[in-house]
């Protein structure tokens, strides 16, 4: 007997998660020759930030066999290591950490790293700042690429920057070379049917898009997920403060390191997004804690632009998820979805995963809701695994100089899960060990990033309580480390990008 076929999808949103969204499907379900539309409003338009990604962006373009060289240079991007955090901590030695990709160079350098953080955790005075354990830390610091040459075998994991409305625009004609039919339409209306599943969507021009299963992907509006089915939207306020975004781009002056760089702010973060034509800016702030105005002041005087006349377009974050992200014979992605805010720049990683997963549960149950509560089970999990490591950033900064960062550092309002993550490490508990019991086998973060974060900002015994370690007690060596790193980057070409 043949496999049944997949329904008709309607995809609502042509923004980064509606076409990244689309091209999945039909890849995964190729054999079926399924049909798949898109429908999306120019004039609405795209949110048109989101410029950073984690590896998951290179799984998602290898998968769809598409050539790095060739959409990087049309979407405008560069290589991406990791994150740098700037000033989220005022401890001595503290004050700035990468957050590294992983890659498998790690797995020489990692366990010397979790050595020494627990012994530090101790109170013994060793190294344990996570700059020193990794390569793609010192690759990035040093301008490389992450291409290494040929005859070295460990390549580093790496995500990338780009200029989202290309990467739209990109995708977009990739889908509807391969027959994905595109629908420029504004919807005006949703047909719901007898048994309340959504019928048609009602556009303008009397035009009527039917459709078997539709994919909301309509930006923050969410019209047929929260808005039409009722999706219950939980929000993450309580524990993530930021609500507004204040964006501006500027000029290269100089050549840049192949990393995201986030700078705290007095309300908030600021990241630098370096493409190959511009850099990307941005003020992530909560609007309980400094008004817009004051929030663009404090912004164009850290990038530059005070006497500029150049718009900064200020932008609204709805913070949370949906319970469930397939209700009825609706799939919510993207923003439409929820939104954890860009700290570790997820947005589009869940995108990939969320369009993944459904692909698979969808296909595997003969394209019937058959595995639709395991399904959300799991979508919500990888959400909540997030939160927590974006949660822990704001908890365990080391600032003291405004209300916000204060009120943050104090916030008692946490998940279970993340109390039970900070007691593990303040207990002197076994981090690696801790992660698989509170997240399962597939973390959203691996330990090596959670010893980053709590290292990174300096969570020890002050330094003054440090002690030598004793004789008998080895720490691991890190020059050692740092030779092996060395010798490993020489491998690496200059990035000359600039
Ligand atoms: C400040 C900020 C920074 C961010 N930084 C990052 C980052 O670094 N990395 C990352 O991965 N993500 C980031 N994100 C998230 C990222 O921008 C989004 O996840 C991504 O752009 C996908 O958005 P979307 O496609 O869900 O929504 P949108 O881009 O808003 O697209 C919505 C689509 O729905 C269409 N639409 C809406 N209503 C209608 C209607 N009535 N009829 C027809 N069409 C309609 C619109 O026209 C549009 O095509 C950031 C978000 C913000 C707010």
């Amino acid at each position: 007997m043949s496999s049944p076929a997949p329904p008709h999808i309607v995809v609502l949103g042509g923004g980064s998660a509606g076409w990244m969204t689309a091209c999945l499907l039909h890849k995964e379900w190729e054999a079926h020759d399924p049909r798949i539309t898109v429908v999306e409003s120019p004039a609405i338009g795209i949110i048109g930030v989101g410029e950073g990604s984690t590896p998951q962006l290179k799984a998602f373009f290898d998968h769809l066999g598409i050539d790095e060289a060739e959409w990087m240079e049309a979407c405008d991007a560069t290589y991406k290591l990791g994150i740098r955090f700037t000033g989220w901590s005022e401890k001595p030695a503290f004050e700035s950490y990468f957050h590294p990709f992983p890659g498998p160079v790690d797995l020489h350098s990692e366990p010397g790293f979790t050595r020494n953080c627990a012994l530090r955790r101790r109170g013994a005075d060793v190294p344990a700042h996570p700059d020193d354990w990794f390569l793609a830390a010192k690759l990035a610091e040093a301008r490389k690429s992450p291409q290494p040459a040929g005859t070295f075998p460990f390549p580093p994991s790496y995500g990338y920057h780009f200029d989202a409305h290309k990467l739209g625009g990109y995708l977009r004609e990739w889908a509807v070379a391969r027959g994905i039919e595109h629908k420029p339409l504004k919807v005006i209306e949703v047909e719901i049917s007898g048994d309340g599943d959504i019928a048609a969507l009602l556009c303008e021009d009397d035009q009527r898009i039917e459709g078997d299963f539709f994919i909301d992907c309509s930006g923050f509006a969410s019209l047929l997920a929260q808005q039409k089915l009722g999706a219950r939207f939980i929000s993450f306020g309580e524990n993530l403060f930021n609500d507004r975004a204040v964006v501006m781009p500027t000029q290269h002056d100089d050549p840049f390191k192949p990393q995201t760089e986030s700078f705290a702010m007095s309300a908030g973060w600021r990241w630098s997004i370096p493409l190959t034509t511009r850099i990307g800016n941005g003020y992530v702030y909560s609007s309980r804690h400094i008004s817009d105005e004051d929030a663009e002041t404090e912004f164009r005087r850290a990038i530059g632009t005070e006497g500029d006349n150049g718009e900064a377009r200020v932008l609204s974050m709805k913070v949370g998820r949906v319970e469930d992200s397939w209700t009825r014979n609706c799939l919510a992605v993207g923003l439409s979805q929820g939104f954890i805010e860009p700290l570790e720049a997820t947005a589009l990683h869940i995108v990939i995963d969320t369009a993944q997963q459904f692909a698979h549960a969808f296909a595997a149950a003969g394209f019937t809701p058959e595995h639709r509560v395991q399904f959300n089970r799991s979508v919500a999990e990888r959400y909540d695994g997030i939160r927590d490591y974006i949660v822990g950033h704001y908890r365990l900064n080391g600032r003291s100089d405004t209300e916000y960062w204060c009120e943050n550092a104090g916030n008692h309002s946490l998940p279970e899960t993340l109390k039970d993550m900070m007691t593990s490490w303040f207990t002197h508990k076994d981090i690696g060990e801790a992660v698989r019991r509170i997240y399962g086998a597939q973390p959203a973060y691996s330990s090596m990033s959670w010893h980053s974060l709590f290292a990174g900002y300096g969570c020890f015994p002050p330094a003054d309580k440090l002690q030598v370690l004793p004789p008998q007690i080895e720490a691991a060596n890190v020059d050692a480390v740092q030779a092996m790193l060395e010798a490993c980057a020489a491998n690496f070409p200059d990035y000359g990008i600039c």
